[in-house]
């Protein structure tokens, strides 16, 4: 039997855990340290409001063993880290409902050291991604984003608020996505959602020789770098994402280069050097050129120009 490591009993851990035991066929490891909060309740669809203030993990144990009694399934209630990252080799894949990016990119990197397929899931507000990554062939999250924002600078869900039917709409993406890794799918494609318009798309995500995750500079990992080289003088239409932090900026990038003609060039505002280092490096991944970066105060703009094809 596969085995499946759950982080995270929330928004997407729920209906992904559910998913993956009405299927069958998969035993289940599920880890959350969290209680379960009233705020929860619109989309955590395992928890009642008699729950409140009772561990995520053994509600969500009690309910999906009462509903598939044949169900192998162990629960934590503890935090995943790198204390436990030995128990990574246990497991054919792990499926990432947590919510903040940074713990996010250390649980990614923690697979990849293991080599245990990983799928990123990702909510905020009314858009989603998902990227399934199977270590040493598939691109990584670090292939796209280089590294978490710093503290303060990404919205995050308690901030922005997350829409309960995108997460669930998120949460079944991953799932089919870690099946699909379980039955050799290569992985390396981002699943990009956005719930206004009700469209998908998807975007093949190549291997970046130098990236932190899984290439030449695994050793920079959590290091500051100088940023990269300026020019000014561009004219351009400008994009502002000042104040917003990656995935966002990238996916909102790459929303508007896909609405400019072949060749058209774009400026992007961006507010944080760490969101604005990531988003040439996902405009490159997604097939895009980068012309030109400056600098202005707090403000970081890098030139874009539209990839030629699709
Ligand atoms: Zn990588």
């Amino acid at each position: 039997m596969v085995r499946a490591l759950l982080i995270g009993a929330g928004g997407l851990g729920v209906p992904a855990a559910w998913s993956l035991a009405a299927r069958g066929g998969v035993a289940l490891s599920i880890w959350d340290p969290d209680r379960v909060e009233t705020s929860n309740l619109h989309r955590q669809i395992l928890y009642r409001e008699a729950d409140v203030g009772r561990p995520k993990a053994l509600v969500a144990q009690e309910r999906l063993q009462a509903q598939f009694p044949g169900l192998e399934l162990e629960v934590q209630v503890d935090a995943f880290g790198p204390h436990a990252a030995s128990q990574l080799a246990n497991f054919d894949v792990v499926l990432d409902g947590t919510d903040h990016f940074e713990v996010k990119l250390e649980l990614h990197d923690l697979c990849l050291d293991a080599g245990v397929p990983y799928v990123f899931g990702g909510v905020l507000g009314t858009e989603g991604q998902v990227l399934g990554v199977r270590p040493g062939q598939s691109a990584c999250l670090r292939c796209l984003f280089d590294e978490a924002p710093p503290p303060g600078a990404a919205a995050t869900c308690a901030e922005v608020g997350i829409l309960g039917p995108i997460a669930g709409i998120v949460a079944a993406e991953q799932t089919r996505v870690a099946l699909g890794l379980l039955a050799d799918h290569p992985g390396g494609q981002l699943w990009s959602y956005d719930g206004i318009r009700d469209r998908a798309r998807v975007i093949p995500i190549p291997r970046m020789s130098d990236c932190r995750g899984c290439g030449a500079r695994r050793h920079l990992r959590g290091v500051l770098e100088a940023p990269p080289t300026f020019a000014e003088g561009e004219e351009a239409d400008t994009l502002d994402l000042s104040g917003r932090s990656c995935p966002t900026t990238f996916i909102e990038t790459n929303k508007r280069l896909q609405g400019l003609p072949p060749g058209a060039r774009l400026w992007v505002q961006l507010t944080s050097d760490e969101s604005a280092r990531s988003v040439p490096r996902s405009c490159v991944a997604a097939g895009h050129k980068v012309l030109a970066q400056r600098v202005d105060g707090r403000h970081h703009f890098v030139l874009l120009q539209r990839a030629e094809g699709n």
